[in-house]
């Protein structure tokens, strides 16, 4: 995790009175136990208004799928967030290349993979869901979906990510990794699971290179019976160990959503101990569970009792 969100989240938790960080779910009993639907959790500390906007979706007569796509667009649309849409980090050729996937409680899926110049590409994996006998379209194919299907080509580059990229060119040799995944699993009223990851990926990364957020069964996976799940870290650990899927068939044999993600981080050691990977998960019972390689993973949870962010526990 980058050390501007770890920042963040201390100055957050001071300054919202009613933002609790509370170590690995104790003291909110709610959610260790389960949750009464509608539940919106998602990775990261990317503030109550997210999870405010889920729920928000829902009580309108929405479902997961219309929550799940208005709180990431915020995410999407903010200049500010440097690893998501617009104002995302660029590749090392100064590129702003998305990836996004989403899946639905009857197991349909919608991805996109390298795609430019969209501001909100969880929208349109939403239609390649929808409207393609597709799952996952990449480049300019993805591109020109988008754009007959009524997106606006965007400059996704902001001045100040620009500015950070010129910045890395100079130190070239030193290897930044800075990056998140917008990740959000929602139970809606219809007691229904549904899933969304968007991200800009690795900053820096190599021209082409694509993650795990728009590969099911990697950054995401939804089994309506189940569970749901999905991944931020290093997205090669979670393609190499499918684990996403690996976690909802770890709940599947009857582990708890924490432990499931426990033992997919568990998988990802053969390949080191460096790089972060994390996984979130919600059990059709509304049961939340996380576990991350490295300290410094967090994530929140929104349900009608309030909206909180919890500390996930580690391997290291
Ligand atoms: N998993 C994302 C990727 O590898 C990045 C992240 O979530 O940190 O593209």
């Amino acid at each position: 995790m980058k050390y501007s969100r770890r920042k963040f989240i201390k100055t957050s938790t001071l300054a919202a009175g009613s933002l609790l960080y509370v170590p690995a779910m104790r003291n909110f009993a709610a959610a260790a136990k389960g949750n009464a639907a509608p539940i919106a959790v998602y990775t990261w500390n990317y503030g109550t208004k997210v999870g405010r906007i889920a729920l928000e979706v829902i009580k309108k007569g929405g479902d997961g799928i219309d929550s799940i796509e208005k709180a990431i667009n915020s995410v999407e649309s903010d200049p500010t967030v440097k690893s998501v849409g617009l104002g995302g980090l660029p590749d090392a050729s100064g590129e702003v290349t998305l990836d996004a996937s989403i899946m639905d409680w009857n197991g349909n899926a919608g991805a996109v993979a390298y795609l430019k110049y969209i501001e909100n590409p969880i929208s349109v994996a939403r239609l390649v869901k929808e409207r393609t006998p597709h799952v996952l379209l990449a480049g300019e194919g993805a591109l020109k979906f988008a754009l007959s299907n009524g997106f606006k080509k965007t400059n996704l580059l902001t001045e100040e990510s620009k500015k950070a990229w010129e910045r890395w060119k100079k130190n070239h040799a030193k290897k930044i990794n800075n990056h998140d995944t917008i990740g959000m699993l929602v139970l809606d009223a219809n007691n229904n699971l549904s899933g969304g990851v968007s991200t800009s990926g690795l900053s820096y990364k190599l021209p082409g290179r694509v993650g795990d957020s728009p590969i099911i069964g990697a950054g995401l996976f939804v089994d309506n019976a189940v569970g749901a799940a999905c991944s931020t870290g290093m997205g090669e650990l979670a393609i190499k160990t499918s684990g996403s899927f690996l976690v909802v068939e770890k709940m599947r044999e009857g582990y708890s959503p924490e432990e499931a993600c426990k033992i997919a981080v568990e998988r990802t050691t053969k390949y080191g101990r460096n790089q972060q990977i994390c996984f979130l998960a919600m059990n059709s019972k509304g049961k939340v569970g996380a576990y991350a390689l490295i300290r410094g993973f967090s994530y929140m949870v929104a349900t009608q009792q309030g909206i909180k962010l919890f500390a996930s526990k580690h391997l290291f």
